[in-house]
Order: structure tokens, then C-alpha cells, then sequence
């Protein structure tokens, strides 16, 4: 019996949702048969890689499908776990928010968000800033994406002993790196549009831009969802006082630059929303732009099977989380996980022998 070997399972992709299938697996004991091959690693930056520009917090913003519901649930539980066990560590915290739509409030999507957050409340008129209609609070969870994807970086290589090797594959089909790699999750985000193999026309960006400022008297969230616009602020966890302010929502704007003028739309619009930041002073650190990997119809989370060298193997799909990514990561890596649970099975049965 031939002992398991570290590329059993391939997971492409060191983005958060790559990552959060390596966590999910590594916790359940298959850590020493995972390999994860990227392009792009944790500590990277690109605008071919999405992850280190999220803002980036737990809101409202995901869709009201019933996987999107579900996934945000899933999400919300890991990462006040994440923050109430090892906040410092995983730079993941709890935090006050305030959450306001202009108009087309998801009133479903809310009600289903109301049986599980804490500290939910509807937001009377009185406390409504001008021009808002609906408006909500609630204890949300922020998240310095850049730190937490190191974070989990660290303890799959160092902790599980996850291999890690920097690629950028040619095709899905490349992902079976020798004969004993028997699943493969494609979790390539954006690339997704173009891997041979995969080439998802169903894919597309969504730009955003953001601005990172210093700013240590905002301490809670604010977000303002406008008929064409996002205006959000929210404090960076383990950053001494920085705060990430947005946005933009650009669908189908694939362009990696940032904008002086878009700069200066956000700083005006967080200032109205949000009376601490106008009236305090703070230090602009920097801009960025991201491309969230969107996807018609939601997220693709599907089992598959691809022929490689003439033998049918399991692929699956695990992209296509657009502005949700770290809020739906989890959730979404137990389904992927779920759907290969019998090779799961199998190859624990085979590493098991092999160990007799
Ligand atoms: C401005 C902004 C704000 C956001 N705010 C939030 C927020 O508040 N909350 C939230 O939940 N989400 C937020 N998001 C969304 C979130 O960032 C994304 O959903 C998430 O990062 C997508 O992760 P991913 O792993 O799918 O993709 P990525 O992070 O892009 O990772 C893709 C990985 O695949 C690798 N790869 C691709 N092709 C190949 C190849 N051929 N060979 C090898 N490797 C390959 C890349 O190198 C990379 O490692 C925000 C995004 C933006 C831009």
C-alpha cells in the first residue's frame, strides 16, 4: 500500500477561498496530503488577486439566494469564533455596525441576518441619517484581510503541514500533478473567465476602490447601500487605527488603477456618513483597487469531472464569490468539502492502512 501522499488533494489557489478549503480539510486531519498551487501567494499583491483589497467586514451585502443565506450564517458563526478564540492572531474582531439602504431594502434577506446576529435591532427614524429609509445595527465581525489570509497561511504550512508551491498553472488539467492526486479544487477566482479547462463565461469583475486611512476614533462600521453608489467605513483589526474606506461597485470594469477623483468622492461621502471621521482629524496611508471575481448567478460550488491522460478525475469548483469572499468563505469551503466526501473517505482508509 503505497503511503499518502502530499499532493492526494490540490487545491489551486492561496486566496481566502482557497485557503478556507485547506483549513476546512486540514482540520479534519488531511493536512499532510494537501498541496495548494498559486500564482499568487499570502504577502503578494496583484491586481490578478483579489483577496489582500477586501475592506473588509461581515454586512448585508451578500445576495438573498439560499446559499448566499446560508453561506453568510456559516461565515458569521467561524469568524465570531475566529474572534472571540484568537482575535490577536487571526486579526479577525467583533465590532459594532450600522448598516442604511436608500431604497430596495432586502427585507427577507434581513429577517433571515435577524435570527442569528447578535445584538440586532431595527434602527428607529429618529436615528436614520437624511435621505436613508431603512437602516439596521448590529455586533459585526471586521477582518484585516491581508493579515488574516497570512494568518491562515501560516497555520496550514507550520501547524498542519500543508505544501504550498508557487505556479501558475497552465490549465485545471495541470492541477493533477502525478498520478496520486486524486482531487483537485479549482479556486482560482477571476481566473476562472479564462483557465483553459475551466473558461466560465459566466464569470466577470466587479472593480472597487478603497482608501486606507488613520483614523483611530472610528471604531464602529458604517455603510450606506445608495441606488448607484456603496459608502462604507470600516476599522482594520491589529492596525493601530487604520480604517478602510469605500467604495465602489463597477461591474465589469476589469481596470486595476486607482483614481484621484474617486479618492476624493469617497472621502467626501464617509465624512457625511460618519461624524467621527469628519470630526477628527486622519492621515490618508494609501489606495487600492480590487477586482471582485462575480459570477451570473452566485457562486459556483459543484462537484465535476474532468479526463486527464485518458483517466476521469474529480475537479471541484469552488469560485465566484464577487464582494463576499470572507463573509461566505466557509460556508462555502464545507459545501466543496461535502461534495467529495466519499473520496474523502476512501483516501482515509487508504493512508490508514498504509500506516498498519
Ligand atoms: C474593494 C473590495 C472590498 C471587498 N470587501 C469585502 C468584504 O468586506 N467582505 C467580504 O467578504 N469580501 C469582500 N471582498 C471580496 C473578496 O475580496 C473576494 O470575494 C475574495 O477575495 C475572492 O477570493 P478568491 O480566493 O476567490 O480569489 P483571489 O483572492 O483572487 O485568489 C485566487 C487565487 O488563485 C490563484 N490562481 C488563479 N489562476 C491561477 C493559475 N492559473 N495557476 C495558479 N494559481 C492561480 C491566484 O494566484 C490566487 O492565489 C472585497 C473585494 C474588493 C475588491
Amino acid at each position: 500500500m503505497a503511503p499518502a501522499a502530499n499532493d492526494n488533494i490540490v487545491i489551486v489557489g492561496a486566496g481566502i477561498i482557497g485557503l478556507n478549503v485547506a483549513y476546512v480539510l486540514a482540520q479534519r486531519g488531511f493536512g499532510s496530503q494537501i498541496t495548494v498551487v498559486a500564482e499568487h501567494w499570502p504577502g503578494d499583491t496583484s491586481a490578478h488577486y483579489t483577496s489582500p483589497w477586501a475592506g473588509c467586514n461581515f454586512s448585508a451585502i451578500s445576495g438573498a439566494d439560499r446559499n448566499a443565506l446560508r453561506w453568510d450564517k456559516l461565515g458569521y458563526s467561524h469568524l465570531a469564533k475566529l474572534a472571540s478564540e484568537c482575535s490577536k492572531e487571526a486579526y479577525v474582531e467583533r465590532t459594532a455596525s450600522k448598516e442604511y439602504w436608500d431604497e430596495d431594502v432586502p427585507y427577507e434577506k434581513i429577517k433571515h441576518m435577524s435570527e442569528y446576529l447578535d445584538d440586532f435591532r431595527l434602527l428607529p427614524l429618529n436615528e436614520l441619517p437624511p435621505g436613508v429609509r431603512f437602516g439596521i445595527a448590529f455586533t459585526a465581525v471586521t477582518i484585516n484581510a491581508p493579515r488574516h489570509c497570512e494568518f491562515l497561511y501560516q497555520k496550514l504550512r507550520y501547524h498542519y503541514g500543508v505544501r504550498f508551491i508557487r505556479r501558475k498553472l497552465p490549465s485545471i488539467g495541470a492541477a493533477y500533478l502525478s498520478p496520486s492526486t486524486e482531487i483537485v479544487f479549482n479556486c482560482t477566482g477571476i481566473a476562472a473567465m479564462t483557465l483553459p479547462g475551466v473558461e466560465d463565461a459566466n464569470v466577470f469583475p466587479t472593480r472597487g476602490q478603497v482608501v486606507l486611512v488613520k483614523a483611530p476614533r472610528v471604531k464602529s462600521i458604517s455603510m450606506r447601500h445608495g441606488k448607484d453608489y456603496e459608502t462604507y467605513l470600516i476599522p482594520r483589526p491589529g492596525s493601530n487605527g487604520n480604517v478602510v474606506l469605500g467604495g465602489y461597485v463597477q461591474k465589469g470594469v476589469s481596470d486595476g488603477s486607482t483614481y484621484s477623483y474617486e479618492t476624493q468622492s469617497i472621502l467626501d461621502r464617509t465624512r457625511d456618513l460618519d461624524t467621527e471621521l469628519r470630526d477628527s482629524p486622519h492621515e490618508v496611508l494609501a489606495t487600492f483597487a480590487g477586482l471582485r471575481p462575480s459570477r451570473v448567478g452566485g457562486a459556483r460550488v459543484e462537484r465535476d469531472v474532468i479526463e486527464v491522460n485518458g483517466t476521469s478525475k474529480v475537479l471541484v469548483h469552488n469560485y465566484g464569490a464577487g464582494g463576499t469572499g470572507f463573509q461566505a468563505g466557509y460556508g462555502m469551503a464545507l459545501d466543496s468539502v461535502k461534495a467529495v466526501e466519499d473520496e474523502l473517505k476512501r483516501l482515509h482508509v487508504s493512508a490508514t492502512k498504509a500506516r498498519l
